[in-house]
């Protein structure tokens, strides 16, 4: 089975990885004496790939990486690459919910997508990219504890009304934007 060194050092990023990608290859975890890769290009496929491309020249293996965003459609697009520093440079997911609602507070149109991108790097200089969306809407106000980032304020479509938050990891998973991705990957990877 092919062995692919995971680029994440997320804990949860490389659980849920595993459980959608069993059965078709092994994932390792990142060597701890790697230290973290900047994400300076201003594309989610420009920060997968430097991550990966990282990681496998690092390792001499099969590399994964993935990059998130939040694109919303009344903010052209933003925070989409700069979602996790959306608040500023130091800010946590909190800071940044709050920043998106405040910035929101005058809109019409809510609809907002998310969308994750996977590069896989071979050591032999093979890329593959591959992405998943998952479409939705920004809710009014924050609803739910479970999950993280923009979790509790984004209500998929292909949901009943509850935002991410509030439906748990299973039926998150179900529609989300990095299940389709590693499905899509997953899928790539058992064709012979
Ligand atoms: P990353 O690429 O996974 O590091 O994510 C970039 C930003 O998007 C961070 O602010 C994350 O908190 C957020 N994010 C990524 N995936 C999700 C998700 O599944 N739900 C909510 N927020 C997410």
């Amino acid at each position: 089975m092919l062995e692919i060194v995971c680029a994440t050092a997320n804990a949860h990023k490389v659980t849920e990885m595993e459980s959608l990608l069993g059965g078709v290859v092994t994932l390792v975890p990142r060597p701890a004496t790697l230290g973290e890769v900047d994400e300076t290009a201003e594309s989610l496929e420009g920060n997968a790939l430097l991550k990966a491309r990282a990681v496998s020249a690092y390792t001499g293996s099969v590399a994964l990486a993935d990059d998130t965003g939040l694109e919303v459609v009344a903010l052209d697009g933003r925070p989409g690459v700069h979602s996790a520093r959306y608040a500023g440079v130091t800010s946590d997911d909190a800071q940044n919910r709050a920043k998106l609602l405040v910035d929101l507070v005058h809109a019409t149109e809510r609809a907002a997508h998310f969308r994750t991108v996977l590069a896989l790097v071979y050591p032999d200089g093979r890329e593959i990219l591959v992405e998943g969306v998952c479409e939705g809407v920004i809710a009014l106000e924050e609803r739910g504890s479970d999950g993280f980032g923009y979790d509790s304020v984004f209500i998929p479509i292909d949901g009943d009304g509850r935002t991410f938050a509030e439906m748990g990891l299973v039926a998150k998973n179900a529609v989300s934007h990095r299940a389709r991705a590693i499905n899509s990957l997953r899928a790539l990877l058992s064709t012979p």
